[in-house]
């Protein structure tokens, strides 16, 4: 089969492996599809935290599972699934609570374990996640970074009919948008800077938008709201140096709560913390997703509740991935959810 390496930082290389065989609680999937992630870049790039190489990369996927090791119910040889790219222990305390996500030894595939970037991948049969025959293979290799933004979404508690900012539109913002709104929000607006990235967010059901660089969020909010001061929750699906994080406390009426979903870089500092605290605020990071996160997520697309209508910019194959890459990296290409058609 094809195995697509990355032998060092940017060096990516096709190469022909066995088919491998699953172990007795594994499954093998025939990979059909597969997400490029923003982390992926970063990876390629060499600058991810935990990455060793030779590495496979590889973690949105969908596929066919076509063979199950001894201890798993032959039956499911055939069924469509979503992947959690997940290995856990199974045995800490974490594990025993099914919070895979806390595990203490829990590696990710494709970023600190090999991924799915080749034809046949092997994962546990518990994190090969059944799709419905209404779901197509390319949503269920979205459902990995939907429900980045629904479990994040989740850790901002949201009452019926709140009101909530999104900050960032990129694909992780616009499943927060729609999650939210599956939460119970009443209203959910979304900022960016792209102009294109927000008429995607109003046709996948944003209540307003605000394109900042034209405005502010306050001003934005306020032509929405009357007053920024009526958002009960904010997302921030950006991170890196904290400028938007920065933003949302200078705004935030008393008592609201923040979720940082976009990854904050290290040396990052919170000027406005004696505000945070006087203001009663509250901020909650989010990991991940659980096993329960997709078995809902699943259900939601299902439904059409959470839509992907947009997002997708470009089909390649797996052999294309490392100029795509190499695209990215070097700014020549624009893109929203690349997804590699593996295997028809
Ligand atoms: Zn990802
Ligand atoms: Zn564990």
């Amino acid at each position: 089969m094809r195995k697509l390496v990355l032998k060092e930082p940017y060096k990516l290389e096709m190469t022909t492996a066995e088919i491998p065989e699953p172990a007795e609680n594994q499954v093998r999937i025939h990979v059909k599809k597969i997400g490029i992630c923003g982390s992926d870049p970063t990876i390629y790039k060499g600058l991810h935290p935990y990455v060793s190489y030779p590495l496979v990369m590889g973690h949105e996927l969908s596929g066919v599972i076509e063979k199950v090791g001894k201890n798993v119910s032959p039956d499911r040889v055939g069924e469509r699934v979503a992947v959690i790219p997940h290995i856990v222990c199974h045995e800490c305390d974490a594990c025993k609570k099914g919070i895979y996500n806390f595990c203490e030894t829990l590696k990710c595939t494709g970023a600190e374990a090999d991924g799915a970037h080749c034809d046949y991948f092997c994962i546990e049969a518990e994190m090969a996640v059944k799709i419905p025959d209404e779901m197509s293979l390319e949503e269920a290799a979205m459902v990995e970074p939907a429900c980045v933004a629904y479990h994040g979404a989740k850790r901002g508690h949201i009452e019926p009919g709140e009101t909530v900012l999104v900050v960032g539109a990129g694909p992780i913002g616009l499943f927060c948008m729609q999650s939210c709104f599956a939460l119970g929000a009443g209203k959910v607006f979304v900022a960016d800077m792209d102009k294109n990235r927000l008429e995607l967010a109003k046709k996948l059901g944003a209540t307003g938008t605000i394109a900042v660089g034209e405005e502010n969020l306050k001003e934005g909010l306020t032509r929405y709201l009357g007053s920024e001061k009526k958002v009960d929750v904010f997302y921030d699906c950006v991170g890196e140096k904290g400028i938007v994080f920065n933003n949302i406390l200078e705004i935030a009426r008393r008592g609201t709560r923040i979720v940082v979903i976009g990854v904050l870089q290290n040396a990052y500092n919170v000027p406005l913390l004696p505000d945070f605290v006087q203001h009663e605020l509250s901020v909650s990071g989010t990991t991940m997703y659980v096993p329960q996160d997709y078995v809902e997520m699943i259900d939601l697309m299902g439904k059409k509740q959470i839509r992907t209508e947009g997002m997708v910019s470009q089909h390649i194959t797996l052999e294309e991935i490392p100029q795509m890459l190499e695209d990215i990296v070097n700014r020549r290409v624009q893109t929203y959810k690349v997804i590699v058609d593996v295997n028809e």
